[in-house]
Parts: structure tokens; C-alpha cells; sequence
């Protein structure tokens, strides 16, 4: 480190409270019981930078910045955390307020760090606006799965239990609105992850700041109730101590304080007055062993009378986040119910820290072992509890899929949450949004940048779909949706869209068929028509188009029909004036991928059951040939004056080995304003390779131009186009 760096904020200042500060010499001091000295080396470089990038700025209290992260580092190190997680910790909020980069923390403290350090960025960024209070759990959802190691919300808590300790400099409006993201957000997700100190704490403050009124005056009553109890509780701790004592069983024996957050929810929750929810006194029993938490429940059970039906055993049967304990109730000296929890040491310091718990006694065993897997080794023990006595669905559902979701958490612009399975497409948030939506998107922003419609969405991205009133949906998207949704909504959209078409199709194939009987669809009486459709057992003309269109009915053969010439010879002779087509019929005119027809070639229509129409070269070898089914299933085609499309011919070549010669051959293609669909190889010797293109062509004026360009080229040696 240069010369020159922020003196330790130790320093006296005039800033009030001075001697309450936290400063690195204490950190440092509280590190060096559990990590190794260059662990705490690196943790102090960390603080130089840390003092250096916030050099200059100060918190809204007054007080230098760094006092900030370092207050958060210090709840990191009472967590015994790891010297990364501390590091990370103390540069928590550089990224984001100073012009210190992640490369530099990278190259600094390595990739471990700076992963850190980038993912409470991440999460800092996102924006909860709490509109509906359902989607406070599909927030805190999206919080976790954003995270890919769950250091980042330890230290994201970290952070908010500090910025809760100093809220009272912040504007009233500020300060209820984060105690509501507090209590909503931070809390719930300190209780899933089984810290329920920090939880307590989290709403604690959280409490006071959003009803400041309800919490001064609950205090006022703790406090006068609490004077008239002090000596009943004294009594009760004794005599519960000297029957311990009695029994041989060493613990301790602690009164516990109600939170004043815990006496508000009962009251408002179950509607009981302060009395039935204070008149409690609560004890908490810390003893050794498992054995001995049974043995001391014997105890209270022999000095007091317990309440029927109160008693439970967490030990046997663990609540979903690994919480342990055995919880009772007795009946006490003047009738007021005692509720008293049994616990083993271990037990208390998981139902304290949870998660980080298991981070102490695991910290230095394994070094290489990386957080996730830490966080996979918490629930596989969680799990175990759970396993031994049956009954791991509910921790499955509650924890694990907060962990390691199978779902994405999508933003709308409007701010609210979308829920989409893992692996989600744009496509898919667009069709989950409406299916309108769905149908008529063309593009999508994330993030506010234009992105591919195919691209996976990522948990905390704002996804917006730009629609158009004209837009259909593209068949493609079928191969990447994932949602039953976004799969139904387009090939509901596509089958009306091929009704549609080939009811235009059908209807001027049979127009023609008529036209060649000297007659047309108005000349046919109502009646006729009537008939013919229910011998056909069709439900209305439309139907009867659709299957024209579609190719399950022959026009020649309806139109026949329809003016009474059910003899089939009769208009074999009568020569039908041909259709004309210009590619944009869509899904119902196909065009054949054995001779792939481009404008200026002969034409002829070929049927076929459900597809529609196939468009292939007169001479292609597949058309059916001089039988009586070619009369019936060909039907006679022109191109029309102004085709619309691009079409695709296919052109062989033989060209001489020679590096580069297909890079001269792609761009000879493309100064002709055509582009390569496909390449394949057929063959190749010593001196030369055949292949066959595939391009994009407007007719056969514009094929022409293209291969006179590519027989100029001098390492193409024979070019033609393919034949059917
Ligand atoms: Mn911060």
C-alpha cells in the first residue's frame, strides 16, 4: 500500500459517541481468535482500500463512511465467518458509491472477494416495490436465487441490521419505508435461514421504525407491568435452579424478555389482550446434552403441574429450519402459565445463528470447500435431523427450493415480480404476461437492452416485450419455449392462422375449379350447396374451404359436384387456368425441398392431405406423371407479377482445394445480395471438393447473376444449378 493512506479512524474526532466506535484494531483483535494471522492480514489490506475508496465521504449521521462496512464486518466476525466474507464485508459498498472497480479487487484479493463484493452490489441494486403484499415472498425468492453464494445475503443482512441500528438520522417517509422492507424482506429471509438472532433484532427495529407510536406505548406497559414481576420471576429461576441442582443436572437458567415486535403480532394476530399474551413468564433451560434436556423437562414437570396438551418435542421432531428445543408449559405459583424452552448448547447456537452456525464449526476443516457446497452441507444436516424422524417435505418445499430454485424471478417494467420456470424465455414472460402480448411480440428488452427472443432469462432482470399489431407468432419459438403456456398460446395462434390461410387458398383453388365449369360459387344455389355439405358432413362453407385449402379435398373434384358432373371424366378434358402464386400464401403453400422453385421457373401445385399445397419445378422428378391421379392431385400454377419473398435454390459446384477460396466464393455471394443458408460437402479428392449451396435468391434473374460471379472466381471449376 502507498504512503499516504486514511489515518485508522480511531483517531478522536468531534464526532459524539466516540467511544462506542468499533474500530479495525478491535476487528482485528476479534478475528485472531479463530483465523490465522495472514487471514487477518488480508482483511486489514482490505480496510486500507476499503478507508482509501471512501476516503472523503461521510454517513448521514456525520461520521466517516468506513465506520459503516466495518460495523458490518464486525457482525460478519461475531458470526465467525471466513476471512473472504469479512474482506467482502468491509468493501461491501465500494462498487457501488466509489470508483474503485471490481478488477481492482480482483487483482487485489482475488476472485473469491470480488464475486462477494459483486453479488451484494447486485442485490443492492434490486428494487423492491411492495405493492401487493404477496409479492414480498417472491421478492425475498428472487433474492436468493439471484445469489449464487449465500455469504452475499449474510453480509446483505449484515448490512441492513446496521443501517436499521442508525435509522434514526433518516427523513420520516425514509425511515418507514425501509423498516417495511425490513420486516417484509430481511426478517423473513434471517428466519428461513434459521438466524434467529438476527431476526429478532431485524424486527425489533424494524418495529419501532414503522410504528413508533404502537412501540413506545407497548414499551410503557412492559415496563409497568414488568416492575410488579421482577420477584415471581426470581422465585420461579430458584426454584427451578435448586431442584436442578438437586437432580445432579448443571445448566443454565435465564428469564426470557418478550420482544415487543413478538407481543404486538400475537395481539394483533390472535386478538388477545396485552395481559393474555404478557402474563407469561418465559424460561429458557441450557444444558449440555440431549439426554440431559429430557431429564430436566422431567424436573419442571415434577415442581410444577404442566398445562394438558402443551408440550412439544422439536428435538424429535425439528421445525423446517433446523430449529431444535423442547417446549412446555406450566401451570405457576399464582396460577400465571410458565412457558419454559429446553435445549443442549449446540441446539441454542443453531437456533441463534442457523446457517452461520454451521460456517463456525465447519470453517478451516476443508478450506477448498466452496460456500455453496458449505450452504448444501447445512441443509444435507438439516435434512438429517429431519430424515431420522420423517419428515423432510415440509423443510424440502420451505428451504431448499429458496436456495436452489427451479424458478426465475422476473421483473415487469411495472415492478412487479414474474414467476417462470428455470430456463425461461422472453417468449415465454410474454405469453405469461397475455397471450395477446405473446402472439404479437417481435422483440425484447432486458435490462433495457434489445435481446434475443430464445435468450434464458436470469433471476432480478427487468424483461420489457415490444409488441406490434401486426405480429404472429413464428413457428421457430416452438423449439425453445418452455412453459405450457407460451406452447399452447402459439400453436393456437398458428392453427388459426393455417385456417385462415388455407380457407383464402381453398376458396380461390375451387373459384378456379368453377371458373373452368363456366361457373362460379354465387351461381350455386343455396340449396345445392346445403346438400353437399352435409353429405360431406361439413359444417359450413368455411370448413369446406379449410379442407381445399388444406389439401384433403380435390377442387376439381367439389367444383364437379357442385354443378352436377359427377362423372370424372367429363372434366378431365377441360384444361383448368392456372393459379398464381407469389410466397407470401404462408403456411398452407410449401415450397419443395427437392427442386427448390424460385421465380421464373415453370410451376406446378401438387396436393398433399393436411399440408396444403407443395410448390415444385414442372420437370421435378417427384410430380406425379401422366396418370389420372396427376389430373386430381396437381393443380396447374404461375407465378405471380410481383413475387414478395426471398426463396432459397440450391447450385453445386466443384471448386479447386485452396485455402480461401470458399471465403472468395461467401463474398462474391454476398456483394450479389444473397446470403448462404446451408453448405454441404458431397465429396472430395486431392485437388478438389464438391458442395452444394443453399442461398437466398429473388428469381432467376438474380441465381444467374450469382453464378456468373462465382464462374469468374478461378477456383470454381464447374457450377450448376441442382436438379429435382
Ligand atoms: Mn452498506
Amino acid at each position: 500500500m502507498a504512503a499516504g493512506q486514511p489515518a485508522s479512524p480511531g483517531a478522536p474526532s468531534s464526532v459524539p459517541g466516540d467511544s462506542t466506535r468499533f474500530l479495525i484494531s478491535d476487528l482485528c483483535s476479534e478475528l485472531e481468535a479463530y483465523l490465522e494471522p495472514e487471514e487477518v492480514e488480508e482483511v486489514y489490506r482490505a480496510y486500507l482500500l476499503g478507508a482509501e475508496s471512501h476516503e472523503g465521504q461521510t454517513r448521514k449521521t456525520g461520521e466517516p463512511y468506513i465506520y459503516h462496512p466495518l460495523a458490518v464486518a464486525r457482525t460478519m466476525a461475531e458470526m465467525r465467518m471466513d476471512h473472504q466474507a469479512i474482506s467482502a464485508a468491509i468493501l461491501h459498498d465500494v462498487m457501488e458509491d466509489t470508483a474503485t472497480s471490481k478488477d481492482r479487487i480482483r487483482a487485489e484479493f482475488g476472485e473469491e472477494v470480488a464475486e462477494l463484493v459483486d453479488g451484494v452490489s447486485k442485490l443492492t441494486h434490486l428494487q423492491f416495490q411492495s405493492k401487493a403484499e404477496a409479492q414480498a415472498e417472491n421478492f425475498r425468492k428472487m433474492m436468493l436465487a439471484i445469489t449464487r453464494d449465500i455469504r452475499v445475503i449474510l453480509i446483505k443482512l449484515a448490512d441492513r441490521l446496521h443501517n436499521m441500528r442508525t435509522l434514526g438520522v433518516m427523513r420520516p417517509d425514509k425511515r418507514r419505508r425501509i423498516a417495511k422492507e425490513t420486516l417484509e424482506i430481511y426478517a423473513p429471509i434471517a428466519q428461513r435461514l434459521g438466524m434467529n438472532a438476527m431476526r429478532r433484532e431485524l424486527e425489533e427495529l424494524g418495529f419501532s421504525a414503522k410504528h413508533p407510536w404502537r412501540a413506545a406505548m407497548l414499551e410503557r406497559a412492559v415496563h409497568r407491568a414488568g416492575g410488579n414481576r421482577r420477584e415471581p420471576m426470581k422465585n420461579i429461576e430458584q426454584a427451578i435452579c435448586s431442584r436442578m441442582e438437586a437432580s445432579g443436572i448443571v445448566g443454565r437458567i435465564s428469564g426470557r424478555e418478550k420482544s415487543l415486535y413478538s407481543i404486538y403480532r400475537k395481539m394483533r394476530d390472535k386478538h388477545h389482550s396485552f395481559e393474555e399474551v404478557f402474563d407469561v413468564f418465559a424460561i429458557r433451560i441450557i444444558v449440555d446434552d440431549v439426554d440431559t434436556c429430557y431429564r430436566s423437562l422431567g424436573v419442571v414437570h415434577n415442581l410444577y403441574k404442566p398445562v394438558p396438551g402443551r408440550f412439544k418435542d422439536y428435538i424429535a421432531i425439528p421445525k423446517s429450519n433446523g430449529y431444535q428445543s423442547l417446549h412446555t408449559i406450566l401451570f405457576g405459583p399464582q396460577g400465571a402459565p410458565i412457558e419454559i424452552q429446553i435445549r443442549s448448547t449446540e441446539m441454542d447456537r443453531v437456533a441463534e445463528s442457523g446457517i452461520a452456525a454451521h460456517w463456525q464449526y465447519k470453517a478451516g476443516s476443508e478450506s477448498s470447500r466452496t460456500a455453496q457446497s458449505r450452504a448444501r452441507e447445512w441443509l444435507k444436516d438439516v435434512l438429517e435431523i429431519q430424515n431420522s424422524v420423517g419428515n423432510s417435505i415440509e423443510f424440502l418445499e420451505n428451504v431448499k427450493v429458496d436456495l436452489f430454485p427451479d424458478e426465475v424471478y422476473t421483473f415487469t417494467p411495472e415492478g412487479d415480480i414474474l414467476v417462470l420456470p428455470r430456463d425461461a424465455t422472453p417468449i415465454d414472460f410474454a405469453y405469461s404476461v397475455h397471450s395477446d402480448v405473446g402472439n404479437r411480440c417481435v422483440a425484447a428488452k432486458i435490462d433495457r437492452q434489445l435481446a434475443p427472443l430464445s435468450v434464458r432469462l436470469q433471476s432480478g432482470q427487468t424483461v420489457e416485450i415490444v409488441t406490434s399489431p401486426g405480429a404472429r407468432p413464428n413457428p421457430a419459438w416452438l423449439s425453445f419455449v418452455v412453459t405450457g403456456k407460451a406452447r399452447t398460446g402459439i400453436r393456437h395462434c398458428l392453427k388459426s392462422m393455417q385456417s385462415e390461410e388455407a380457407r383464402t387458398l381453398g376458396e380461390r383453388m375451387l373459384e378456379k375449379a368453377l371458373e373452368s365449369l363456366d361457373t362460379s360459387l354465387p351461381r350455386i344455389s343455396p340449396a345445392r350447396l346445403d346438400h353437399m355439405l352435409d353429405t360431406m358432413q361439413l359444417e359450413d362453407l368455411d370448413a369446406l374451404l379449410i379442407d381445399i385449402g388444406l389439401g384433403n379435398r380435390m377442387a376439381s373434384l367439389v367444383a364437379r359436384q357442385m354443378v352436377g358432373k359427377e362423372s370424372p371424366d367429363s372434366a378431365a378434358d377441360v384444361p383448368a387456368s392456372s393459379l398464381a402464386v407469389n410466397g407470401t400464401e404462408g403456411l398452407v403453400l410449401n415450397y419443395a425441398r427437392c427442386c427448390h422453385p424460385i421465380p421464373g421457373d415453370p410451376i406446378i401445385g401438387q396436393l398433399s392431405a393436411g399440408r396444403g399445397l407443395v410448390v415444385h419445378r414442372e420437370n421435378c422428378r417427384n410430380v406425379l406423371h401422366e396418370t389420372r391421379d396427376r389430373t386430381d392431385r396437381t393443380i396447374a400454377l404461375e407465378w405471380s407479377h410481383e413475387p414478395q419473398l426471398q426463396f432459397t435454390a440450391a447450385v453445386r459446384t466443384r471448386t479447386a482445394n485452396r485455402r480461401g477460396a470458399l471465403a472468395d466464393m461467401a463474398a462474391i455471394i454476398a456483394d450479389h445480395g444473397s446470403n448462404i443458408e446451408h453448405i454441404s460437402f458431397n465429396e472430395q479428392d486431392g485437388h478438389s471438393t464438391a458442395m452444394t449451396f443453399l442461398l437466398t435468391v429473388r428469381d432467376r434473374q438474380h441465381l444467374a447473376q450469382i453464378m456468373r460471379g462465382l464462374r469468374r472466381q478461378s477456383d470454381v471449376l464447374r457450377i450448376s444449378r441442382q436438379r429435382g
